[in-house]
């Protein structure tokens, strides 16, 4: 059948204004519709002990999938949310996904944790501070259920970021710095925020087992950890030769994919069953 002929243009006219619209709409703006239709949810990647193996917490990593099936890395969207002011929006619904997905989690396993990224901008409101206290008695979690992780870039020397980290840690949540060595602070500056982990970036990890004079920064930064009595968290592990040397230089935890990929909650919750299962 045939529409009468203004009606077809007007709705060809239509179409094409809205496909347009959807081409010239920045990221930003795909990001407030995500944010606001709930496009964005987490997977959750184990935290290893490296001396046996056994899954002690997770990271929270977020993912934003688009209705067209398409994926968006967090490496490309959360600096968009960064630099258009979207990043504590963003930071709200992961504490509320993290809170919907927990569960019975923290009642079945007491002692796990789960690490949630802070952006600079969260390291700047006490908001922040009511939304973990929030997260906790939402879902029943203690402090020692919950690790926050700051990056380097975002533990700036600021009035507002002490206070925050300071009232973290008044309400008994630990911190870790995160993606230690990509930027240019030093250890000592870090300790005058009393952080209780430190992560090692995937970037020295690799370095890891190739041969001596390539891992000497690793290596460097694994002493200066531990000569801060800092826990260690090393990410990216993909091999066991990486694995045995963290392990033979203290480094108590690890993730990466030896161990195993950022997964669903549901495939956690399984993950933790099969490691029941063996004892
Ligand atoms: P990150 O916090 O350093 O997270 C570790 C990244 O390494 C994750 O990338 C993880 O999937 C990846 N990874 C872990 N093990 C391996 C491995 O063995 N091999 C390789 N090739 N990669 C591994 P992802 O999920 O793409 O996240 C990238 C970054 O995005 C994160 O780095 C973090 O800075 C940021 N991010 C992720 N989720 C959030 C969030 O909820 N809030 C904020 N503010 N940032 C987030
Ligand atoms: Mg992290
Ligand atoms: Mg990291
Ligand atoms: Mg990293």
């Amino acid at each position: 059948f045939l529409l009468p002929f203004g009606v077809a243009a007007g709705l060809a006219l239509g179409v094409a204004a809205f496909l347009m619209a959807r081409r010239h709409m920045g990221m930003p703006a795909l990001l407030r519709r995500a944010l606001n239709k709930r496009e964005l949810f987490l997977l959750y990647q184990p935290i290893v002990d490296l001396h046996n193996g056994r899954c002690i917490g997770a990271e929270a990593l977020i993912r934003w999938r688009r209705a067209d099936g398409s994926m968006v890395p967090p490496d490309v969207f959360i600096p968009v949310a960064e630099a258009s002011g979207l990043i504590q929006r963003v930071t709200e619904q992961v504490l509320e996904r993290v809170a919907a997905d927990a569960g019975s989690l923290f009642a079945d396993y007491p002692a796990f944790h789960i690490g949630i990224n802070l952006a600079a901008a969260d390291l700047q409101s006490t908001r922040t501070v009511e939304l973990l206290d929030l997260l906790m008695r939402k879902t029943g979690a203690g402090a020692h259920n919950l690790l926050v992780e700051a990056t380097e870039r975002g533990l700036m020397d600021a009035a507002e970021v002490r206070e925050v980290i300071n009232a973290i840690h008044a309400l008994g949540i630990e911190v870790a710095v995160d993606d230690f060595g990509t930027g240019y602070s030093s250890l000592s500056y870090l300790e005058t925020f009393a952080l209780d982990y430190l992560k090692i970036d995937k970037s020295f990890v690799d370095t890891l087992a190739i041969d001596a004079a390539t891992s000497q920064v690793a290596l460097h930064i694994i002493e200066m950890a531990k000569s801060l009595k800092l826990k260690m968290i090393a990410e990216g592990v993909e091999t066991e030769a990486q694995a045995r040397l963290l392990q033979e230089r203290g480094v108590q935890f690890a993730q990466g994919w030896l161990f195993a990929r950022p997964m669903t909650m549901a495939a956690l919750r399984e993950h933790m069953a099969r490691q029941d299962a063996q004892g």
